[in-house]
């Protein structure tokens, strides 16, 4: 089994729904989730669309990387996503952020996720969730949150 963190984020529909949902789609699928942060209201990127949701989850898995990913996508086609603009909208997005202390760069999959360091709306969930140093970036996440300021991003509720 490999310890792996997700990220989550929804901005259409039922958003915290839409997170729970992935969550107990992510069990269904094998990955046993052992934290949840809260859920996290954050300004969207780009601006011209509703706000976010965020919710980060530790889980164990024994898929590998990219039948991981496969089924992060096949949950997120069952909560309706369709293909749409980079950054767009969308009901659910589902990102692997570490897989183990596996660093890896494939066209498909990068792991950890490559823009973890900039984005308050991933931090701070992850903060709640994964105190010690990252696997790979070797920082925590409060101490690269106090790099990028909470970008607007605030607790909102458990998931
Ligand atoms: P961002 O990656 O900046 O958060 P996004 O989540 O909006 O953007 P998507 O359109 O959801 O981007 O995904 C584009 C592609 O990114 C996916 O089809 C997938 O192959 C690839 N990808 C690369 N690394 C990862 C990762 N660690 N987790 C999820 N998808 C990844
Ligand atoms: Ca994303
Ligand atoms: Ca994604």
């Amino acid at each position: 089994m490999t310890r792996v963190a997700i990220a989550l984020g929804s901005n259409l529909g039922d958003r915290l729904g839409n997170l729970r949902a992935a969550v107990a789609a992510l069990e269904e699928v094998g990955v046993a989730v052992v934290r949840r942060s809260f859920a996290w209201e954050t300004p969207p990127v780009p601006a011209d669309q509703p706000p976010f949701l965020n919710a980060a989850v530790l889980g164990e898995t024994s898929l590998p990387p990219a039948p991981l990913l496969a089924a992060l996508k096949g949950i997120e086609h069952a909560l309706g996503r369709r293909p749409g603009r980079r950054w767009g909208p969308r009901p659910i997005d589902l990102d692997i952020l570490f897989y183990g202390d596996l660093h890896l760069e494939t066209p498909d999959l990068t792991i950890p996720h490559p823009r973890i360091a900039e984005r308050a709306f991933v931090l701070a969930p992850l903060s709640e969730i994964l105190e010690g140093p990252l696997p790979v970036l070797g920082t925590s996440a409060l101490h690269l949150l106090e790099r990028t300021g909470l970008q607007g991003a605030r607790r909102l509720c458990a998931l």
